[in-house]
């Protein structure tokens, strides 16, 4: 690849310096979205509760502001008034009206989030493993062939999604959060569970890491002859492509890629694109551009969210032009049980429908997307769809993902309910209990 920046002018000139706005610039970012004062307070009572974080980029590239705030990338990132129940908000708002102290606030803040499941399918007392003198730090195991791991530096985005599942972690409860900082027990742990052929690197963000600060945690990993790959999750082609084309280290941080394919391992970037509007800007092409040159591969996953994407043509067109980029489409998944799943949540059976839709107008090459999937305790469930069988209207999935590897790829059966939305909704259909039971 070529490690001169090569990138066009109008590229180049996007490259500012990153700038994040935070809670304390709600007020005047919500005036730009024509909110009145009441829904500018219900806006900041609900951002005491979930992370609010965007950057310049995000609020002059990708937010439609004539469109705002029903625009889908301002949903994307701006807490909404009506996230949270009334009577909460009602609470905070009126904390914040009287200038309570901010301990006040944060204990009312604190009850609220308590009620949200802040950790689902079983993240901290199921996935976190034993090794050596006690438990690793950041580490979860919860299928014999993946570790993910949670560096403390990337416990952080360039910009934060209103319906993130790991909200959990930006907030500054240490109980709440999941970390660690020691590469080498990192490899270790792998050296020591010949199982394990695939790292995820997660967080956050891992790509909000530098350079030397990623190299860290990678570099030890490259020893290790099990592992086939290496994956980062990431939402920084979205938020900040500027990462991989402008930014000071961009160059370094490529090299870094280069170097862990040419150790024979699949460097596999798991980018999250929520709207195809993410997909639109010249520097991010760029991104893609430089980052498939180190032979990287680029998988392309996001949630269906009401209000954001719950669309077939949507699915369809970041289908299509993701594949026309040369990135893989690979996974729709079901909003999480968590934070404020119930506000973004779209039915498995609508769910199943707008998959469907979306899916069978596009070629084999984007049909590598699997969905809708539920991330859920026992595994990872996708809908396979809707069916009358022997007089009964049922669901049929199967997990693509098991705790329990027998159960991988076999179908089950769920009675058919319009309104559920998560795996915990469902009854099993054709017999007294799921197969996991
Ligand atoms: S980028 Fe990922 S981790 Fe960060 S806020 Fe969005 S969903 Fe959460």
């Amino acid at each position: 690849m070529t490690l001169v920046n090569d990138a066009a002018p109008e590229v180049r000139s996007t490259g500012r310096k990153f700038r994040a706005f935070t809670a304390k610039h709600l007020d005047e970012l919500t005036a730009r979205a024509g909110l009145s004062p009441e829904e500018q307070l219900a806006t900041r009572a609900v951002a005491t509760v979930l992370p609010f974080r965007t950057n310049a980029y995000v609020l002059e590239e990708l937010i439609d502001w004539t469109a705002a705030p029903d625009d889908p990338i301002y949903r994307l990132v701006f807490p909404q008034p009506d996230m949270l129940p009334a009577e909460d908000v009602a609470v905070l708002s009126d904390l914040l009206c009287r200038e309570a102290p901010k301990a006040e606030v944060e204990a009312a803040a604190n009850r609220v989030r308590m009620k949200l499941n802040p950790h689902p399918a079983g993240q901290m007392e199921l996935n976190i493993p034993s090794f050596g003198d006690g438990k690793v730090p950041g580490l979860q195991h919860k299928y014999d062939e993946t570790v993910l791991y949670f560096p403390k530096q990337g416990q952080t985005c360039h910009a934060y999604c209103t319906y993130c599942f790991r909200w959990a972690q930006f907030i500054g409860e240490p109980d709440l959060k999941m970390a660690g900082d020691d590469s080498h027990q990192l490899r270790d742990y792998v050296a020591a569970h010949p199982e394990v052929t695939s790292v995820l690197i997660t967080g956050g963000d891992a790509m909000i890491m530098g350079e030397s600060v990623l190299r860290r945690y990678l570099e030890p990993l490259l020893e290790l002859e099990q592992l086939e790959s290496i994956r980062i999750g990431t939402k920084s082609l979205a938020y900040w492509p500027q990462k991989f084309v402008t930014d000071p280290d961009a160059d370094d941080m490529l090299r870094l890629f280069e170097q862990i394919v040419e150790s024979g391992k699949n460097l596999a970037f798991m980018a999250h694109f929520s709207h195809p509007r993410e997909l639109e800007p010249l520097v991010l092409t760029e991104a893609v551009r430089r980052i498939r040159d180190t032979g990287a591969v680029i998988r392309t996953q996001a949630p269906l969210i009401r209000s954001i994407n719950d669309d077939p043509k949507i699915w369809e067109t970041m289908w299509r032009t993701q594949t026309r980029m040369g990135m893989v489409p690979y996974y729709m998944f079901v909003e999480r049980d968590t934070g404020p799943q119930d506000y973004f949540a779209v039915p498995l059976a609508e769910a199943y429908e707008i998959f469907r839709n979306a899916y069978k107008n596009v070629s084999g090459l984007s049909r590598t997307v699997r969905g809708p999937s539920m991330s859920a305790t026992p595994g990872k469930v996708c809908v396979d769809g809707v069916l009358d069988l022997f007089g009964e209207r049922v669901f049929q999935l199967h997990f693509i993902q098991c705790r329990d590897a027998e159960l991988v790829n076999k179908p089950f059966f769920a009675k058919y309910d319009p309104a559920a939305i998560w795996l915990d909704d469902l009854k099993p259909a054709f017999a007294d209990r799921f197969p996991w039971q």
